[in-house]
Order: C-alpha cells, then sequence, then structure tokens
C-alpha cells in the first residue's frame, strides 16, 4: 500500500503543527511520498511565507533592500527548525537566494522558495529523501505544465526512492527556469506525486474536515460529505466550495486514484473521499448545494424564434465577440435567456446589446440584475423521485421566489436561480428539506 500525502500550509505553519504532521507521518507505514506547501499563517492576523516572498521580491525587482524581509522569512524557517530541534541550518540556502533575487531569478523561483525550504525542513525532520521538484516536474517555455515528460521522469526518480519529500507548488522548464502552478497549487503537485507512483491514496491534509454540505458562513455546523465523486466535485468547486485546487483531480482521476481531505488538526476524522464513482449512496438525497451571486440575466424575445435557424448562435456570438462566457442558458419557445457574470458584463453591456441586436434582430431584450445562482448536486438524485418538487416547495416555504430552473440530463445538478437577497434564505432552506429534516 501506498499513500501520498499532501500537507497544507496551515498545518505547517510552526513546530507544532509539524510535530502534528510528523505524528500522522509516523502513525501509518504506508505514508510514504510527502509533498509539503509552504508554512501558512499561525493565526487569523499572520502572513503566508509565499505572500512574504512575493513582496520580498517586488523590492528587489525594484532594486530595493529587501534584506529585512529575507530576515523575516528567514526567521519563520529558523522558527520551525528550533522548534523541532533539527540539526539544521538554512544559512547557506538563504545566501543563494539572496543572490539569484539580485540577479532576479523571477516571481516563480522566489515563491517557490516557500515550498523548496519547507521540503527541506520537513525530509530532515522526517528522515525521508528531499527531491527538488525542479528536476522532477516540467514544464514548457510558455509555463503550460508538461505532464508525460513529468510522469516518465518522476516515476523513475520514485522508483527508486522507498520514502521521500518533494516539494509542492513548482516546477521547472528543460532549461532549469523554476515555474509555479497558480496559488494552492501543492495540491496539484500532490496529485502528480500521486499518478507517478500509482498510489493506492491521495491524502490531502489540511485544517477543515472535508467537504461541507452546504457553506458554513450561510448554515451553522453543516455536515461534512463523506464520499463525492469527481464530477459532484466540479460542479460543487465551481460554484464556490473551495478547499481542493480544481486542477488536482485531473492526474489521479484517470488512475482511478481517491483522494482523501484530512484535518491535520482532527485526524480521527475521516474527512471527504473523492471518487471516480461508487455504489455508496450519499447519506441525504443531495450531496452538496453551493451557489454564487452577481449574475444577470439577459433575456431575449423574438416571435417564432424556434422556426428560426441560427437564432441561438448568433445570439451567442455577440457574447463571444465581446469575450464574456456564458454560465447558463434556458429558454422557452419564443424566448431564450443567457446568464452571466455581472461584473464581466457590466462595462460591455451596451456593446453586447447592439451586437445582439445587429446580429439577431430580436423583438425585445430585457436584463434583469442581482441574480444568484444555487447548485443542488448530487448522484443521489437520480434514483430518487421528487427532488426538484421538494426543492421547490421548500423555496416556496420560505417565500423565495425561484427565476430559474435547469436541470442538466445528467440529473446531477439542478440549477436554480434567485434574487440575491433571498440567497442565503434559498440555501438555508435546501439544506434544511434534505439534512435537517431528512424526509
Ligand atoms: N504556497 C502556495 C500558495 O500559498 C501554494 C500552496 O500552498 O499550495 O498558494
Amino acid at each position: 500500500m501506498i499513500k501520498v500525502v499532501k500537507f497544507g500550509g496551515s498545518s505547517l505553519a510552526s513546530a507544532t503543527q509539524f510535530a502534528k504532521v510528523g505524528n500522522i507521518i509516523r502513525a501509518d507505514e504506508s505514508r510514504k511520498y510527502v509533498v509539503p506547501s509552504a508554512p501558512g499563517k499561525r493565526n487569523s492576523k499572520d502572513t503566508k511565507v509565499t505572500d512574504m516572498l512575493y513582496q520580498c521580491y517586488a523590492l528587489a525587482e525594484e532594486d530595493k533592500d529587501f534584506h529585512i524581509q529575507l530576515k523575516k522569512i528567514k526567521e519563520r524557517y529558523d522558527s520551525i527548525i528550533n522548534g523541532l530541534a533539527l540539526k539544521l541550518s538554512l544559512e547557506e540556502e538563504f545566501k543563494v537566494i539572496e543572490t539569484n533575487f539580485k540577479n532576479k531569478a523571477g516571481k516563480d523561483y522566489a515563491a517557490s522558495r516557500g515550498e523548496y525550504l519547507n521540503g527541506i525542513v520537513m525530509a530532515n525532520y522526517l528522515g525521508y529523501e528531499f527531491i527538488d521538484s525542479a528536476e522532477v516536474i516540467f514544464f514548457d517555455e510558455n509555463g503550460n505544465f508538461m505532464p508525460e515528460k513529468t510522469d516518465e521522469v518522476l516515476s523513475a526518480r520514485l522508483q527508486k526512492t522507498e520514502r521521500a519529500v518533494i516539494p509542492g507548488f513548482y516546477g521547472a522548464t528543460e532549461e532549469g527556469k523554476v515555474v509555479t502552478f497558480s496559488r494552492g497549487g501543492s495540491d496539484i503537485t500532490g496529485s502528480i506525486v500521486a499518478k507517478a507512483v500509482r498510489a493506492d491514496l491521495y491524502e490531502n491534509w489540511t485544517d477543515v474536515s472535508g467537504f461541507l454540505v452546504a457553506d458554513p458562513r450561510i448554515i451553522d455546523d453543516p455536515k461534512t460529505i463523506k464520499v463525492i465523486t469527481y464530477r459532484e466535485l466540479r460542479e460543487l468547486s465551481y460554484m464556490g466550495a473551495t478547499v481542493l485546487h480544481e486542477d488536482a483531480i485531473f492526474p489521479v482521476r484517470k488512475e482511478g486514484i481517491p483522494i482523501n481531505i484530512r484535518n491535520t488538526n482532527a485526524p480521527e476524522d475521516e474527512g471527504t473521499l473523492i471518487v471516480e464513482s461508487t455504489c455508496r449512496q450519499p447519506e441525504y438525497t443531495i450531496t452538496g448545494v453551493a451557489g454564487k451571486k452577481g449574475f444577470v440575466a439577459i433575456n431575449v424575445d423574438k416571435d417564432m424564434m424556434n422556426s428560426e435557424i441560427g437564432f441561438c448562435r448568433k445570439v451567442l456570438q455577440a457574447f463571444e465577440e465581446h469575450g464574456i462566457s456564458i454560465e447558463h442558458m434556458p429558454s422557452g419557445i419564443d424566448t431564450m435567456t443567457v446568464f452571466v457574470h455581472q461584473e464581466e458584463f457590466e462595462g460591455k453591456e451596451q456593446q453586447v446589446l447592439s451586437s445582439i441586436h445587429k446580429l439577431a434582430d430580436p423583438d425585445t431584450i430585457d436584463l434583469e440584475s442581482d441574480l444568484a445562482l444555487i447548485a443542488v448536486v448530487g448522484r443521489g438524485m437520480r434514483s430518487t423521485r421528487g427532488t426538484a418538487g421538494r426543492i421547490f416547495s421548500a423555496l416556496a416555504h420560505s417565500n423565495v421566489n425561484v427565476k430559474m430552473i435547469d436541470q442538466g440530463s445528467s440529473e446531477l445538478n439542478i440549477i436554480i436561480g434567485v434574487k440575491n437577497s433571498d440567497f442565503e434564505k434559498a440555501v438555508k432552506a435546501i439544506y434544511d428539506i434534505f439534512v435537517e429534516t431528512q424526509i
């Protein structure tokens, strides 16, 4: 059994957190490959080492003095090293970093040092081998990740290594220029490593006990999702439920390797298991509910629209021409509605409307702003009758006016449009009907 374990920044923010991580790793023989993030926040007012590095490098780039900032970063590591009583000095490493900063080695190089140094500390603490990700994770000249080359080199390297620490977040081009993933990208590294060693499980340790059925800012103490499929996760993450980097599912998904989200501060909790498919029915009919505010609905009407070939295409072309992406598109016989992000749309509103007029010649166009979209997601909906009915009666009881309904043919989700001001009330009503009352 091989497990790849990734630890997020808050799990590695201090010596105390490192000690918890050490206990977790030592508690299970199969936790052989470790992917650390950079030290994160120790409390809500603290700054992540990654952000400290970006700030420090911004000074270097302007040829300003940055040694105080760099010293503060070194202090973060020294307090971990001393707290764990390790015989390790990062003096030489910091000299190299200082020189490279002066030579303007790049923003990505700067940010990557957070994970790089934490990897060195972690390897020393665990007695595992340290592997610099710049040697095993590859990007092309344009900064795109190279999956095949990486898999080839990384799996060959890890085959020879019983236990290793591979820092998250970065890799390098074939010429050795360091490139990072987007923020939160250590999750992706963990997934790449899991694929390379054909792991049985990818454990992603963070500071929450998994995905929650609903947003805790709206629902008090919501239930945790025990098992979720990749597709359900995509739907919920897209609607704002973020625990894992979106791109982290792709490398493991193809290999059928499950991801287990776990909590470093509550290791006894089972967390959430993310799988390709499962015969385990969710505890409730719905797996989760998530949503976002800030949409505009553009209603386009034209008599006999349904028989006019190409009408929808022309309307959509107007959005495409102005670079606006479309969220949802419910339609009727003589009407179609396009949902877009309000922020994206506002600045280009009049241009888009005039393009629609020019291209599609509709009878009327009207706009409704300040709308929210809510996704009710669940593989269990397929086999349960009356889910939609229950949602809408719950919303009606809560006095929420439903503006739009869209159910995908996969029956995996139902999207509901409501007014921004009804958003929280609607999420609560849906959560209550499926989770609290459980009828
Ligand atoms: N340290 C990086 C960040 O703060 C990457 C990560 O933690 O995954 O975004």
